[in-house]
């Protein structure tokens, strides 16, 4: 088994000129359709990053943008790619260090779910709001002092724990569930963007569920911060398997630009040292409803 250091060195070597791939009709870049990529990592099956049945391989578009092709299907992933699950892979670096400063600014500044959800209440006050991939409902517990709040949550194992808080929860995917046009004020994800099938359909369709000057925030491991820069092909942000795109402030920003939105310049979270990136985006255009949006009109399974 190749340790990740070793990886990296046959890897590097097929950096440099743009070659035309991946293999396969899965088309273009979701964001620009060009089909000029460039292989940034591989892992073979059995390296010890890839948890999954298939060799794992990272692109980048000559637009910038990061992703993982192919992806690998519910049956290559350990425990039908549940992400609940005990036994997807953690990361097993020793962050000590992260630990003890994460601990430090929590304690001056409050947790980083308080801050993102202090953050948004300043641009957006109250109203309706989804928070999509609400897990087991911790954000929800912080929002509700201020929205009324929906959960969505795709994980049995997670919305049933989001259910018992007592909050309203659809279990589905973001994707199939049927929510109502221009039904909601704000529009929260957290660690959802970079595990979507398609960002561009998947932001249209955030478009279409809120009301005219409406907010959504992304909040998402940063491409190319200094984490990435130390640890490249063992960096965590890629969640090996388990992340399909992965931004920059740059791309991010231009495909909210591209499905009605206007990127906020405050408050926005893309400086030189930060390995996380938030981005608020109002929405300023109608861009119509998403291809793959459900028939079923009404909201989903609902708590109590
Ligand atoms: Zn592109």
């Amino acid at each position: 088994m190749k340790r990740p250091g070793d990886f990296e060195k046959t890897v590097l070597k097929s950096r440099g000129p743009l070659i035309s791939g991946p293999a396969g009709d899965e088309g273009g870049c979701d964001l620009c359709g060009s089909r000029s990529f460039s292989l940034l990592h591989t892992w073979e099956v059995g390296d010890s990053w890839n948890p999954a049945a298939i060799p794992l391989t990272i692109w980048k578009c000559e637009c910038g943008l990061v992703f993982l092709r192919p992806v690998p299907t519910r049956d290559q992933l350990p425990d039908q790619g549940e992400w609940w699950s005990t036994k997807r892979k953690r990361p097993r670096r020793n962050m000590w260090f992260k630990r003890i400063r994460t601990r430090m600014i929590r304690r001056t500044l409050g947790s980083t779910a308080s801050r993102l959800v202090r953050d948004t209440h300043k641009v957006v006050p109250s109203g309706r709001y989804l928070d999509v991939g609400c897990g087991t409902g911790t954000l929800l517990t912080l929002a509700s002092r201020f929205y009324q709040c929906v959960g969505l949550e795709p994980s049995p194992i997670a919305a049933a724990e989001a259910l018992q808080k007592g909050f309203e929860v659809i279990e589905s995917s973001f994707e199939e569930a049927p929510i109502e046009p221009q039904s909601f004020d704000m529009v929260l994800m957290d660690s959802v963007i970079e595990h979507v099938q398609s960002p561009l359909a998947f932001l249209k369709k955030v478009n279409h569920i809120l009301r005219p000057g409406g907010v959504v925030v992304m909040k998402t491991p940063k491409f190319g911060g200094p984490a990435y820069r130390r640890h490249k092909s063992g960096w965590n942000g890629f969640r090996h398997g388990y992340h399909t795109f992965l931004y920059t402030g740059e791309t991010l920003g231009r495909y909210l630009q591209q499905t009605g939105f206007e990127v906020l310049t405050r408050p926005r979270r893309d400086r030189l040292f930060d390995d996380i990136l938030i981005l608020w985006g109002r929405k300023v255009a109608d861009v119509g409803a998403p291809l793959k949006l459900s028939r079923n009109a009404g909201l989903g399974r609902q708590a109590r």
